[in-house]
């Protein structure tokens, strides 16, 4: 049991300057509230935040943190309150504790929906203060070792949350050690049969290569004297059992063919040195071909650097190689903790902020996206990532998760990179912008100012950043163009019963109100929400004038006509299932008659678009079946004076006088008016193509005609043209 004098005095020796009454008042207040606690191992619990408090003075932390730590538990487990730690330990200590306590509570096996909600619990809590997850840490790893005294079934549960969050975290923050050190326990009581294997059979290598490893070190110190590259340490060691596993069952083989089974470390005092000591390993071991990896030069996302090499010693025996600085070293170890320790309050410097700029664009990015699911996605990509190294035409390095394009390169750069990114060339080829990038790539991107990026690329972003501003762009022009099409249509409305100046209608009260109503704090928010089909003129109208007062004008202005005309005519004949007014257009590209079978998708922005249902972009569009919905043409309208719709129609005729004169004379003989008519030969052939556009009033009168031409002498063939 670690006694709290020797905690003290391992926090003096860093910190001499430490409140060492905070610490005592922290420890007595602990004891004394836990007192007659026991752990599941029988020992008394206060054994718990003594453990967790020295692991924190092992990482150098300042003493609010180390109180922390001894005081971690007492909310939870006692009936001390977080105003009690405060009025005790003020205001710092007790905001550790307490998010400390609410990590605790946060289940994480529960659903994605749930599960994407608590890790941005969890980040909130960790850009609030980075000691939250420290002292987090610091209770998981002490936990986790002592997992074997805990029932089984919540052993397992513990293991399972550890491998899933907490050792990821560990990894992101760039606390290697402490990332180990889970994952290997977590393997252990995740796996007990695999692991206790694979531990039998390493254990009796390892016998077998502790003597060629103490001959490896004394090897390697002798050919670096030699050079005269000044060495810090050497360290030799077999790799972590999980690692091994995963080598094994990824690379699906044998023990006996593992490389780096072994591993060495040079710690040199400056970056030259390291990459002197590679130069002299690669002189006496031959190099592996394809395992030399630069993370000095181009270090990992967490910010991990060294250099690696795989050679192979005289005995035939592959062995890592892994060099670095001594600041380098305490960087990987310890990671964020190694920035943290000695400063008061929040983290500060450059190399602090690559973290919280991963945690706050996780949390940005977490608001953005609605669908939880996507969101886990994301954070596997960005907690898990397997990298991908590319460099900009001057050399800079980029560091992607696999599978990222040029895209995600665009937006690594700078936002508006990203946006206006028309092409990319790599390695000095043209590539689409969906290539994935690969190690070594020189990523070149072409942009032209004014390109808006395309929802398209949503389909293939990897980083949560990417995706972050592309969706964040296209819902800024969808609204736009939602409020554009909103207004519009309420103007339209004010003038259909004559209510002129809508300027004095925004600002009247009932306008307020009906704001209030519909949850928008903008006028442009309703606006919008009529742009979006959500709601409808009529409704809004019917709040700002009493419907017994509303006349209609005399039909159809001007005006009118070119508001319908925008949507592409037609909107009052399509109702849509379950809304009223909803704002209904007819798509370009397939033009859907009357009387046609049809189908709805609602579009971000410009209501309702209605496709024939053989049109092709139906296929395409129906991707995001959330937004289809089920249309009809309304019965109630229609027959005589209903509006018509243009339709071209293409003919292949017999080349000879007379046929376009039959083609006429006949649509006029079944009542159709013609828009327009063009005729062209083909040279050589002794046929002629017809384009006849008429005016049609639903899909049987189209029948009509198209069998009526067909029966026209010298008409080869009738059909309707795309467009
Ligand atoms: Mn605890």
């Amino acid at each position: 049991m670690i006694r709290f004098e020797d905690l003290l005095e391992k926090v003096r020796t860093y910190s001499p300057d430490a409140d060492v009454e905070l610490l005592r008042r922290a420890y007595v207040f602990s004891a004394f509230e836990h007192k007659g606690q026991v752990r599941h191992s029988g020992e008394p619990y206060l054994i718990h935040p003594l453990a967790v408090a020295d692991f924190l003075a092992d990482m150098k932390l300042d003493a609010v943190a180390v109180a922390a730590g001894l005081l971690h538990d007492v909310v939870e487990d006692t009936l001390t309150t977080i105003e009690r730690i405060r009025e005790l330990f003020g205001p710092e200590v007790a905001h550790v504790v307490e998010g400390v306590t609410k990590i605790g509570a946060i289940p994480f096996s529960s659903s994605e929906e749930r599960q994407a909600e608590n890790f941005r619990k969890m980040l909130l809590a960790m850009v609030d203060d980075i000691r939250v997850i420290l002292v987090k840490l610091a209770d998981r790893l002490h936990n986790m070792r002592t997992l074997n005294h805990m029932p089984e079934d919540k052993r397992i549960a513990v293991a399972q949350e550890t491998r899933d969050i907490y050792a990821p975290i560990a990894n992101r923050l760039g606390m290697s050690k402490v990332k180990n050190e889970l994952e290997e326990l977590s393997f252990r009581y995740l796996e007990p049969q695999p692991y206790e294997m694979l531990r039998g059979r390493v254990d009796a290598r390892r016998r077998a290569t502790e003597g060629l490893i103490e001959q490896l070190k004394a090897n390697v110190a002798t050919k670096l004297g030699e050079a005269s590259v000044p060495v810090i340490e050497i360290d030799g060691r077999i790799k972590r059992l999980w690692s091994i596993h995963q080598k094994l069952k990824k690379q699906r083989i044998d023990l006996d063919q593992v490389y780096d089974f072994i591993a060495l470390r040079i710690i040199t005092s400056s970056v030259k040195d390291c990459y002197a000591a590679l130069g002299i390993i690669h002189q006496t071991w031959s190099p592996v071909p394809g395992r030399i990896k630069d993370f000095i030069a181009m270090p990992r996302p967490n910010g991990y650097q060294s250099l690696h090499t795989s050679v192979v010693s005289e005995h035939g025996m592959p062995f890592e190689v892994q060099i670095r600085t001594m600041e380098m070293h305490r960087m990987a170890e310890e990671g964020v903790a190694a920035h943290w320790k000695y400063k008061e309050g929040r983290v500060g410097g450059q190399k602090d902020e690559r973290y919280f700029q991963w945690m706050r664009q996780l949390l940005e990015y977490q608001q953005e996206v609605r669908d939880p699911q996507e969101f886990i996605q994301h954070l596997k990509v960005d907690l898990y990532p397997e990298e991908v190294y590319t460099f900009t035409p001057k050399g800079q390095v980029k560091a992607f998760p696999r599978g990222a394009t040029p895209i995600d390169f665009a937006y690594s750069i700078h936002t508006d990179v990203g946006h206006q990114c028309m092409g990319a060339r790599v390695n000095g080829k043209m590539v689409p912008l969906r290539a994935h990038l690969k190690n070594g790539d020189i990523v070149e991107i072409i942009t032209q100012s004014g390109h808006k990026p395309s929802r398209d690329w949503l389909n293939f972003v990897v980083t949560a950043h990417a995706r972050y501003e592309i969706k964040h762009l296209i819902r800024l022009q969808e609204r736009t163009r939602a409020i554009d099409v909103g207004r519009k249509v309420f103007e339209k409305e004010l003038r259909r019963y004559d209510l002129e100046n809508p300027k004095g209608i925004v600002d009247s009260d009932a306008f307020a109100k009906a704001m209030a109503d519909a949850g928008a704090k903008t006028p442009e928010d309703l606006f919008a929400q009529m742009g979006y089909g959500t709601l409808s003129p009529r409704q809004l109208l019917s709040k700002l004038a009493p419907p017994e007062g509303l006349r209609e004008k005399a039909p159809e202005n001007a005006v009118t006509s070119a508001v319908r005309r925008a949507f592409g005519g037609g909107e009052e004949k399509i109702k849509v299932r379950g809304s009223d007014d909803v704002l209904v257009f007819r798509a370009r590209c397939c033009n859907p008659i009357r009387g046609e079978k049809i189908v709805g998708y609602i579009t971000r922005g410009k209501g309702v678009s209605v496709h024939s249902a053989t049109c092709p972009n139906v296929v395409n569009l129906m991707y995001d079946p959330e937004r289809r919905i089920e249309v009809e043409w309304d019965k109630s309208v229609g027959g005589a004076g209903a509006a018509s719709y243009v339709v071209k129609l293409t003919m292949e005729v017999e080349d000879r006088k007379g046929v376009l004169a039959a083609v006429s004379a006949k649509i006029a003989d079944i009542n159709t008016n013609i828009k327009n008519m063009e005729a062209r030969t083909d040279d050589g052939d002794q046929r002629a193509r017809i384009d006849v556009t008429v005016e049609i009033s639903d899909v049987k009168h189209l029948d009509k005609v198209i069998k009526s031409l067909r029966g026209v002498n010298g008409v080869l063939d009738v059909s309707r043209a795309a467009r």
